[in-house]
């Protein structure tokens, strides 16, 4: 079976930025459905189940350009107290709609705190080695939800 809209896909990848692994793993997703990026979802596009892809996607197709309003000098009084506030520790704000935004720390200067809310592959061309696991009919329920379930059945 192909790769096509409204088909579950479960690969297994392999994501390298700059030659360095940054993330590998197994999923299911429904294809077609902007479950993931889109220059992934394009690449995958009418590939047989057992079929390797290699697909290298840029930032216009992933994760987009960092925008420099997401970057953003916080006092230290700004975090918990108790909380750890170095280099590369991850956070989360609330929007106004009580949404949780994550951010990273990326300098800390006395009591002046960078923070980015930029995806962190944010201007990132990645490199995907995908495996096409399986290729199977969605469910009704998939296609209602516009989403993969797991094998045993609903996760939410
Ligand atoms: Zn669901």
């Amino acid at each position: 079976m192909k790769v096509a809209k409204d088909k579950v896909v479960t690969v297994k990848y392999t994501l390298r930025v700059d030659g360095e692994v940054v993330d590998q793993g197994e999923l299911p997703y429904l294809h077609g459905h902007g479950q993931i990026i889109p220059g992934l979802e394009e690449a995958l596009e009418g590939h047989e189940q057992g079929e390797t892809v290699h697909a290298v996607v840029p930032p216009e197709k992933a994760y987009g350009q960092p925008n420099p309003e997401g970057i953003q000098v916080v006092p230290r009084s700004a975090f918990p107290e108790d909380s750890e506030v170095a280099v590369g520790e991850q956070f989360y704000a609330q929007d106004q709609s009580g949404q949780p935004m994550p951010f990273t720390v990326t300098k800390v200067e006395g009591d002046d705190v960078t923070i980015d809310f930029n995806h962190p592959l944010a201007g990132k061309t990645l490199e995907f080695e995908v495996v096409i696991a399986e290729v199977r009919d969605a469910s009704p329920e998939e296609l209602a939800h516009g989403h993969a379930h797991g094998p045993e059945g609903h996760h939410h």
